[in-house]
């Protein structure tokens, strides 16, 4: 055999003389060393890749597994679960516990990044059993709104309780359904970023929670979703019901007449400030998820007054699906009495957590 055309066809042999540190080695590094050295490799590999690559970030996230790094040797090693993936910069293949040639596509060391063919992430994906069908995009951050706060305490309504007044105010209820649902979405997910815009009873400006959205930075091929959480209220005591908000398509910004809105009012400052066309699409779908859940979750007695269309707060940033929900009127004595139970609340919260999963399935399998 010529192996003149596989110049580094025994690339996994340890102990090659003057080959630099075999993998037995590099488990001598201190953990916390080998900690370090992991964290800088991550932080130098993870930056714009080539249009059909995969970052190492994607890589570790989407398969679960640990990387060790022989820089001297430009060796990797995969693990997780018992299984090992071993790879060398540069070949074209990859063994698998030890044993296997898996025949792939290339890795490439390139100033100090690895990038990885799609080829080679298909290959990792299928050892360590992530589906076929990932599309490889990915929702990095989900940004939770919980409405007013602090001096604007929203929609409210007093209750005379054994002649004592109690309000019950739009700010706290959306802030309790806010922080539950960041809570299980962070153990639902503990590799994406869930965000609050308030995680207490304070009042970021518009402008400050507009901001905050527009600055998260995306890669290639990340997305994140934007959901601000209100209460509603009406003249009309009789309104009930939920509904959910998002951007009309080839939305530009116009000025919203204050008398002639018919919404929350106390959104209308942030009314001509957003900006989003490509994710239209995508926040209907999200916002039809939620009414769903909704529905299952609250049943039949509670209205659902369906997805609607109004240009209110803003988001720069194209690859953002947003939202705002308002679950239930402060204004009607009886939606008002649900929203101080707890448990109803519970529900609410499952609802939009259940919507926010189906969503997050579907982005992240759908081919584009
Ligand atoms: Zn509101």
């Amino acid at each position: 055999m010529n192996t003149s055309h596989f110049p580094l066809s025994r690339p996994f042999k340890k102990g090659r003389g003057g080959e630099g540190l075999s993998f037995s080695q590099t488990r001598l590094i201190q953990p916390s060393v080998r900690q370090f050295l992991l964290t800088a490799l991550v932080i130098l590999f993870v930056s714009p890749l080539h249009a059909e690559s995969v970052s190492l970030e994607e890589l570790l996230q989407k398969t679960g597994a640990a990387l060790m790094w022989d820089a001297l040797g430009h060796k990797g090693q995969f693990s997780r679960d018992g299984n090992t993936v071993v790879f060398r910069a540069g070949d074209p293949w990859m063994v698998l516990n030890g044993r296997q040639l898996l025949p792939t596509g290339t890795v490439i060391e390139e100033q100090g990044r690895l990038i990885f063919s799609r080829e080679a992430a298909d290959t990792l994906y299928r050892v360590f059993g992530i589906q076929k069908n990932s599309s490889g995009y990915r929702l990095k951050t989900i940004l939770l709104d919980p409405g007013h706060g602090g001096r604007d305490s929203g929609a409210i309504r007093h209750w005379k309780s054994d002649g004592v007044e109690i309000p019950l105010a739009e700010k706290d209820v959306v802030l309790e359904i806010s922080l539950q649902l960041a809570d299980k979405l962070k153990r639902l997910y503990p590799n994406k970023s869930i965000l609050l815009t308030r995680g207490q009873d304070v009042y970021p400006t518009l402008e400050e929670r507009v901001n905050m959205a527009n600055k998260i930075d995306l890669a290639q091929r990340e997305g994140m979703l934007y959901i601000s959480i209100h209460a509603n209220a009406s003249l009309n005591s009789k309104a009930e019901g939920y509904e959910v908000w998002y951007l009309p398509k080839n939305y530009r910004r116009n000025v919203v007449d204050k008398s002639t809105f018919s919404g929350d009012s106390a959104i209308v400052p942030i009314i001509n400030t957003l900006w989003e066309e490509e994710f239209t699409h995508e926040s209907i779908r999200l916002a039809d998820m939620i009414l769903s859940n909704f529905q299952h979750q609250l049943g039949p007695g509670v209205p659902n007054r369906g997805r609607r269309e109004e240009s209110w707060f803003v988001v720069r940033n194209a690859r953002m699906a947003s939202v705002l929900l308002e679950v239930g009127f402060i204004t009607n004595p009886n939606e008002a009495a649900r929203l101080r139970q707890p448990e109803y609340l519970r529900k609410i919260t499952l609802a939009i957590y259940n919507g926010i999963r189906e969503f997050v399935d579907y982005f992240e399998k759908k081919g584009r």
